[in-house]
């Protein structure tokens, strides 16, 4: 365990999500720890990548914080494993997710790069969870390593084997998320490999994504609405794209606007709207203190695909001391 973030904050949220309402955020790595280096990472490039499990935090910690986080908030839809890399490197996510099943009827999800599902005890700990949404960026050697820039030992025919194996081990529910990135891995040869696939998993549902938010790379770029609904229809019935997250009332409040407004940050590129919809504030609340973080340089602003997108003032990977973010795939939002 890395005893010097002991006192590291494990959750984040909750934020609005496209997929799953309100998403109470767990982030149990250190950023950014994970297996893949996706050229769409919202969390930037990866500075530690392993395919090596540990007890990276204290399961005692992370627990107590969810457990307070229920107790204060009302509205949670869903508790998600996701932030600052893959969640399955932590050797305890197993019973993180059967003690939380223990102290809440709110369902549990995982968001996970697939990659160790070709580990049996890593398909077993998944087994308690509600819903586990695996990526499958691409189903060819080439485009997987393009997009997700995987360590060497991951080879992509093997993770679409595990996932199938885990598909009939697992009685929850599969959302297989697939993040296209234009030229990248869009080609009709790419979508023949990924239906191919998808045919051997068997996922309950497919989502299409794409680059919405400021990427690792900045050269990675989305695709069009019209593209993503063409593949859609070539993957067929189980397949949707994610769309946008529209506000819901009655969102849980926060006493420190700025204090959340950076703790939102922190995680993941937010917009305005989402920081709204989060804090279920109006614009004329939330605005004044956004600038004035703004002004003090707490918090900076890019634009990306038209839209303004509040992140920290942009360190180095390697300087970026805090976990987290619901990226999960980071460009991966829950
Ligand atoms: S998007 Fe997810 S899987 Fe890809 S590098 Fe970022 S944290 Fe890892």
């Amino acid at each position: 365990m890395l005893k010097d973030q002991e006192a590291a904050c494990h959750i984040y949220g909750p934020v609005p999500s496209r997929r799953l309402g309100f998403s109470l955020g767990v982030d149990i790595l250190p950023y950014k720890t994970c297996s893949f280096d996706c050229v769409y990472c919202q969390l930037g490039r990866t500075g530690r990548k392993s395919g090596r499990r540990g007890r990276y935090f204290s399961s005692r910690d992370i627990l107590r914080q969810i457990k307070g986080a229920i107790d204060k908030n009302p509205r949670i839809n869903h508790i998600t494993f996701s932030g600052s890399g893959e969640p399955t490197l932590h050797t305890e996510i197993g019973s993180l997710i059967r003690k939380i099943k223990k102290m809440t009827d709110i369902p549990v999800v995982v968001l996970t790069n697939s990659s160790l599902l070709t580990r049996p005890p890593v398909r077993r700990a998944l087994m308690a969870a509600d819903i586990v949404v695996p990526s499958l960026d691409a189903a060819t050697a080439a485009s997987f390593r393009r997009v997700n820039r995987p360590l060497p030992s991951v080879r992509v025919e093997d993770v679409i084997s595990a996932l199938s194996v885990f598909r009939r081990e697992f009685k929850g529910r599969i959302w297989l998320e697939v993040m296209l990135v234009k030229g990248l891995n869009d080609s009709p040869a790419d979508i023949k490999a990924l239906k191919k696939a998808v045919a051997r998993i068997r996922p309950d549902k497919v989502q299409l994504n794409t680059v919405v938010r400021p990427p690792a790379e900045k050269w990675a770029q989305p695709l069009s609405r019209g593209a993503l609904n063409t593949i859609k229809k070539e993957l067929g019935g189980r397949t949707e794209v994610v769309v946008d997250f529209r506000r819901r009332p009655g969102s849980p409040a926060s006493p420190d606007i700025r204090k959340a407004i950076l703790a939102m940050a922190e995680r993941r590129p937010v917009t305005l709207e989402d920081i709204i919809s989060s804090l279920g504030k109006k614009e004329m609340e939330v605005r004044p203190h956004l600038e004035t973080l703004l002004r003090w340089q707490r918090i900076s602003a890019q634009q990306h695909g038209g839209t303004i997108y509040y992140t920290p003032p942009q360190p180095s990977p390697e300087k970026r001391k805090s976990p987290g973010q619901e990226a999960g795939r980071a460009g991966k939002n829950p």
